[in-house]
């Protein structure tokens, strides 16, 4: 029963100030369903803000956005996965990010048996030990490279691992040189491509990460990633687009000594009066919610009474006049001062601003513009 609200004119407005961030080019990364805001809305919302080049997460994806925007660049950030993915993304001219050696022969035996030339962006291992290219492996990578027809090398990326963290400022650097030197090895030897290694905190707080294409995904949809940090001021501006309504269903007294919800974990230390709100965690408001969580209304916080259920939750309505049955109560998002923000409800979660878009974005959206 949540609606998730989404605003156009905020994501139109977070990508201008990142643009005013940085001189580099811009991949709007919009993968897992633009982090759960909607693929198609949020990329044809960013094209408008003048965004020519999209990260998706899959080929799929990058087969959706093709279907909806004028000649993009589309970037598929997990590259091929099945057999058919091969395929598609040359058909629908998806660039690839590619980390294996597997990855790399089989898009070659495309490439030649249709007489093709697909560009490929390949990703670098320089400290997240996930997915990519080792530096070890550069000299291999310029062999191949030097004797391959079919494929040509777009781009060289990385990801870095503790951009977003206050005391990672070394890790960071370590990366870069770790990635600079690839790329100095590949292009002493004439290879020309772009440089690619700064996700969205990158973009805020290392300005030398930036090289020829940034890669910000978290901050187009406004979550600031030092917020509540010593650098929270890096990420000033960003409004966040989301917001999640949720129905108030019945409202009551609760006498002093009563319990609430499944296991009676909270009791009333006091005459009260609850609401009775429509939202669950089958509509992914989390469980862990219980006892925890805030919800936002008329410009005040409602602390979550007692266990979250499959689809109710209850609230604490003491100091509120006005909620009443049929009422909307914010579970994310509200405005002001006492908004909840995807970051601090992922706080109370022990989880991340993104998981919290990914999850609460599968409930019905609405894109509305207010700016
Ligand atoms: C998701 C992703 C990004 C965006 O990261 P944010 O922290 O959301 O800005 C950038 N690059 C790659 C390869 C990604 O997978």
């Amino acid at each position: 029963m949540l609606r998730v609200e989404i605003d156009s004119g905020l994501i139109r407005d977070n990508y201008a100030l990142l643009c005013s961030k940085t001189t580099s080019r811009i991949m709007a990364v919009v993968k897992a369903d633009a982090y759960g805001h909607g693929l198609e809305e949020a990329a044809r919302c960013l094209y408008s803000a003048g965004a020519r080049r999209f990260g998706v997460g899959s080929v799929q994806e990058g087969a959706r956005l093709r279907d909806c925007l004028d000649q993009p660049f589309i970037y598929s950030l997990l590259g091929p996965v099945t057999p058919e993915d091969y395929q598609l993304l040359y058909q629908r001219e998806i660039i690839p990010f590619i980390h294996s050696w597997e990855q790399l022969k089989a898009l070659k035996e495309v490439a030649c048996r249709d007489s093709r030339v697909i560009p490929v962006t390949l990703k670098l291992e320089t400290g997240m030990n996930r997915l990519g290219f080792r530096p070890a492996d550069i000299l291999h990578l310029l062999e191949f490279w030097e004797q391959c027809q079919g494929l040509k090398l777009h781009m060289l990326a990385s990801h870095l691992s503790l951009a977003d963290n206050v005391r990672g400022r070394q890790e960071v650097l370590r990366q870069l040189e770790i990635y600079e030197k690839c790329c100095q090895a590949m292009q002493a030897r004439g290879h020309e491509f772009e440089r690619s290694l700064a996700n969205s905190a990158a973009i805020l707080a290392h300005p030398e990460t930036h090289l020829d294409c940034v890669r910000p995904g978290i901050s187009l949809y406004g979550d600031n990633p030092f917020e509540n940090t010593p650098w929270a001021s890096k990420g000033q501006g960003l409004a966040q687009a989301m917001q999640v309504r949720a129905p108030v269903l019945a409202v009551h007294d609760l006498k002093k000594g009563g319990g609430v919800s499944y296991g009676l974990c909270f009791t009333a230390p006091r005459d009260m009066r609850i609401a009775i709100i429509g939202c669950g965690y089958a509509d992914n408001y989390f469980r862990g919610l219980s006892n925890r969580g805030w919800m936002f209304f008329q410009g005040q916080r409602l602390p979550v009474l007692g266990r979250v259920c499959m689809q109710l939750s209850v609230v604490d309505a003491t100091r509120v006049e006005d909620i009443a049955p049929g009422c909307g109560v914010y579970a994310l998002g509200g405005y002001g001062s006492q908004a909840v923000s995807a970051r601090e409800m992922a706080g109370w979660l022990n989880s991340i601003s993104y998981e919290v878009f990914c999850s609460l974005g599968n409930n019905p959206r609405q894109w509305t513009r207010t700016g």
